[in-house]
């Protein structure tokens, strides 16, 4: 069997394991800044690129690189570069592509962080942005009839699991010149390959499923040696967004159970989007494969499964509150992509700043409230669900009022 046979799952065990002279089962964590030199010789030609010997941790470290030639083979992509967090993956794999005078066209749903680069950071250096709906595809042909330098997108989006058809907005992309970069954090490298889609680079924010544990931030870049290594590389290398050794060790261990972990998340996901839809209190349910999901039939073809967020709305503000603050065992956090289940009120917090209308246009009600599902045993974390819906019915909860 060559290394492109393997599964996912045998590779994220696996893959990218460099050994060292000791033999080490696990991967060695190299907790070093820098590197020695034989002599002055093996020094020259190492600056020289004639000799392969590592020279700096801000420019590769023996473990880093272990996370990025698993993350690489586990995405089918043929280089990956690590950062030390997922918003210096995105911003460094658009700055290091950019320039002024050049368009950028976005989708409307993208993370916080992700949309403040495109609106706010990139037009500083004369760069011209543009936000389409990201399920609209007349949009996207519409923005996309005029020479553009790159398109960034996220599907399923945060906290909506809007879906954008990645192949069609490829192929408008790259008609009109683009480079298209896809936010795959919801999906992770399991559920979607953007890259056989026909996207040029992924990025991922690592801290959510790959870490899946809470622990580390991380992100990745990942696309064409040649981009990778000529465009990318330079700009990380002098710009130093790198990531910590120790924090690619624990993603590297993350990797070892994403299957596992990712696996009975989603199933427990897709068994809470039916359970709440059940719910008088509940007027809406959201997730990517069930099949009152607008998109369904784009998100089972593009995806293998929905993933592990739910997103559901209840009346109000009031009542999304009150839901949030009768969980016993889900707790409240910002995070996603965790062992622990969470919730959040993306109207008040992740998506506080984008303002009332922008989020009206992605249909971030007040009642809306965002569910990472985790780990914990499905029958438990339903009747927490439940107690908390009974608990915020207004007549049960006389003191609140
Ligand atoms: C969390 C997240 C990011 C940013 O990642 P950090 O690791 O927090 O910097 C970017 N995009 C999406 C979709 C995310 O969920």
């Amino acid at each position: 069997m060559t290394r492109q046979n393997y599964k996912p799952a045998t590779t994220l065990v696996q893959g990218g394991i460099t050994r060292s002279h000791y033999g080490e089962t696990a991967e060695a964590l190299f907790l070093t800044s820098g590197f020695v030199y034989d002599d002055a010789e093996q020094a020259e030609a190492t600056f020289a690129g004639t000799a392969e010997h590592y020279q700096y941790s801000r420019f590769g470290n023996p473990t880093v690189t272990m996370l990025e030639q698993r993350l690489a083979q586990v995405e089918g992509a043929e280089a990956c570069r690590a950062t030390a967090t997922g918003m210096a993956a995105v911003h460094a794999a658009l700055m290091c592509h950019l320039q002024a005078g050049d368009r950028v066209v976005a989708s409307r749903a993208l993370f916080g962080s992700c949309h403040w680069i495109v609106s706010t950071l990139l037009p500083r250096f004369g760069i011209t942005t543009e936000f389409v709906d990201g399920s609209d595809l007349a949009q996207w042909r519409n923005s996309l009839s005029r020479p553009t330098r790159l398109v960034l997108l996220e599907s399923p989006s945060n906290p909506m699991l809007e879906i954008v058809d990645l192949r069609a907005v490829g192929e408008l992309a790259h008609d009109a010149g683009a480079m298209v970069v896809v936010d795959n954090v919801f999906a992770t490298p399991l559920l979607q390959r953007p890259l056989e889609l026909g996207a040029d680079v992924v990025v991922y924010s690592c801290t959510k499923h790959i870490d899946g544990q809470g622990r580390v931030l991380g992100g990745a870049v990942l696309s064409q040696r040649k981009w990778v290594d000529e465009v990318l590389q330079p700009y990380i290398r002098n710009t130093g967004p790198s990531i910590s050794p120790f924090n690619a060790w624990l993603l590297l261990k993350g990797l070892e159970t994403l299957a596992l972990r990712l696996g009975a998340a989603c199933q427990s996901a897709e068994a809470i989007a039916a359970f709440l839809a059940e719910k008088p209190e509940v007027r809406r349910v959201w997730y990517p494969t069930r099949d009152n999901h607008p998109q369904a039939a784009l998100a089972r073809q593009q995806m293998r499964a929905g993933g592990t967020i739910v997103t559901f709305e209840v009346a109000d503000k009031a009542t999304a509150f009150r839901v949030m603050n009768a969980l016993h065992l889900i707790a409240i956090s910002n995070n996603l992509g965790d062992s622990k289940s969470l919730v959040t009120h993306p109207a008040t917090t992740t998506h506080m700043r984008i303002g009332p209308e922008e989020r009206a246009r992605l249909g971030i009600t007040d009642g809306v409230i965002r569910l990472s599902v985790g780990l914990e045993d499905l029958e438990d974390l339903k009747q927490d669900l439940a107690e908390a819906l009974e608990a915020a019915k207004p007549t049960s909860s006389p003191g609140y009022l």
